[in-house]
């Protein structure tokens, strides 16, 4: 079976049902079909063939969600141009992927005219809202084109999204999900998160990044209506919750503490809501208590890593939060694999690590990328062995729950000990006046490395460096307490994910030496 098998049969079995509503707009799953198959139909008249890539340079918006079908059913692949990146940037990836399509909305005109000087002369150019600088129109094609049958048909070794990701280091690399492998996981998910064709999930999170498609496809698999946002607002999600009642939503940790401090002020009704997934980072185990006390018992954590494809392993809170201590312990943790997921902790040697024994986290799904876009050698260094080697630290606990403790490059040595800055973050976070915190190793003439914090403050809040060393000694270990405590006014962040950036962090202590 393909993705678009999903998208076929969602029009037969729940045509009249909504698939798509967004500001104002409903669209059902008939239309939205009889949409995906003009598309692929517009491109194949236009003279596309199957694995052509279709980049698209938008915010998140129903025509997106289309050239996406028209990949999942008619075999192209899907490529998300990060609409944050600087124009050399996104002109670097469209120089690696070598689109047949680029697909743009009128807002990013400007930048599509700069990027398009650089595409290969025959590089077909479709404007969202109409034709435009010799933009092909949208809606101009779709209507033009046959809406009976696509006359490209996806098979399952295709690949359907072509993501490009570099997480804090290295050179973007497109990362390669086939069409098959992300129908499975979405299927997986859709029977662990219990979604039904009568839920509402709400996107928000971008369509370029992994964290869009995960709950989309989840959703779609069940024939679920999705209520799509083009940008993240506490405010407007929040009111969207209660006037669309929503039943599902996918959010980032970030967003969940900025949707606290609205609804702790306003509350809106969000009876409706049972599942608020969230991905991507953890979130701290004070937040989560916070959370659950405003939102109720509806938090599911996924990780998971771009090149795992969908999701990896599930927390959800309610089966912790209410039970043991070794319960509670356990919402620090990521939760288990979902079935489908063999997960597996190897030291360097590539030996299983025992229980609590902290190595790289390993795995080996159907969903796991099938390499990077035309870079083998880094394919073989990310998978080998028979595994997906994630780059991330982590151990299971007995009944195999995981724990991530760093990420490999983030853990921090110091005089022989192997510090994760995950913990000393936690530790740090539990200081009232703390908002935000990275933990970061700095270069140690003594020791090699030595910890340093990077803190956020809440607003109005005021505290000492010595006040927040003598609050992390009386939770962790002295080696690992802070010998630097620095404040800043924000954090600087990845543009691709969010994150906090580490590295640039980082940069400042190291100033020409190795690390980095
Ligand atoms: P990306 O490919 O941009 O989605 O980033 C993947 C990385 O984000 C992973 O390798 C982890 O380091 C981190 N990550 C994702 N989900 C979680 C989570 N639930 N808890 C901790 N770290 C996470």
């Amino acid at each position: 079976m393909i993705l678009g098998d999903v998208i076929e049969r969602n029009a037969r079995c729940f045509g009249h049902h909504p698939a798509l509503l967004f500001e104002g707009r409903r669209i059902d799953h008939r239309t939205f079909h009889e949409r995906v198959v003009r598309l692929i139909n517009a491109l194949a008249d236009l003279g596309c063939v199957k694995q052509d890539r279709i980049a698209v340079l938008s915010r998140n918006c129903p025509e997106y969600l289309e050239a996406y079908g028209a990949a999942a059913l008619g075999g192209f692949v899907g490529l998300g141009l990060n609409y944050r990146l600087s124009e050399t940037e996104q002109a670097a990836v469209l120089a690696d992927a070598q689109p047949a399509v680029f697909i743009f909305e009128a807002e990013y005109a400007g930048r599509a005219r700069a990027l398009r000087d650089r595409l290969p002369p025959g590089t077909h150019c479709i404007c969202f809202e109409g034709p435009m600088d010799g933009a092909l129109g949208y809606e101009t094609l779709l209507a033009a084109a046959s809406p009976v049958q696509p006359a490209l048909r996806a098979v399952e070794d295709d690949t359907f999204l072509l993501i490009y990701t570099s997480g804090t280091t290295g050179v973007p690399k497109g990362v390669m999900l086939g069409n098959e492998g992300q129908l499975e996981q979405a299927r997986t998910q859709a029977q662990s998160h219990a979604a039904v064709q009568t839920d509402r999930m709400l996107v928000v999170m971008p369509f370029y990044h992994i964290g869009g498609p995960t709950e989309l496809l989840t959703y779609l698999v069940a024939g679920a209506t999705i209520v799509l946002h083009r940008t993240f607002d506490a405010q407007e999600i929040l009111h969207s919750i209660q006037a669309q009642r929503v039943t599902a939503a996918h959010l980032a940790p970030t967003m969940i503490s900025m949707m606290l401090e609205v609804q702790e002020k306003t509350p809106f009704d969000l009876s409706s809501l049972h599942t608020v997934c969230y991905a991507s980072a953890p979130m701290s185990v004070a937040l989560s208590l916070r959370a659950r006390a405003v939102f109720g018992p509806v938090f599911m954590q996924i990780y998971g890593m771009t090149e795992a494809g969908l999701g990896t392993t599930l927390l959800k809170h309610q089966h912790v939060l209410d039970g043991s201590e070794t319960d509670r312990k356990r919402l620090a943790s990521a939760g288990q694999a979902y079935l489908g997921t063999a997960l597996r902790i190897l030291d360097d040697a590539g030996r299983e690590c025992a229980p609590g024994e902290v190595g790289e986290v390993c795995l080996r799904s159907k969903s796991v990328m099938q390499g990077y876009w035309q870079k083998p050698e880094a394919t073989a260094a990310a998978m080998h062995s028979g595994y997906l080697h994630t780059g991330d630290m982590g151990y299971l606990d007995e009944d195999a729950f995981l724990f991530i403790v760093d990420r490999k490059k983030d853990m921090i040595i110091s005089g022989g000990e192997n510090i994760y800055s995950r913990e000393v973050e936690e530790a740090l976070l539990m200081h009232a006046a703390v908002a935000e915190v990275a933990v970061i190793g700095a270069p140690d003439a003594q020791w090699g490395e030595s910890v340093a914090a990077i803190v956020v403050l809440k607003p109005g809040a005021a505290v000492t460096a010595e006040a927040l060393v003598t609050h992390c000694r009386s939770l962790i270990a002295g080696y690992k307490k802070p010998k630097i405590v620095k404040f800043v006014d924000a954090m600087p962040r990845v543009p691709s994910t969010n994150k906090i950036d580490k590295r640039a962090l980082r940069a400042p202590f190291w100033a020409g030496r190795e690390r980095q």
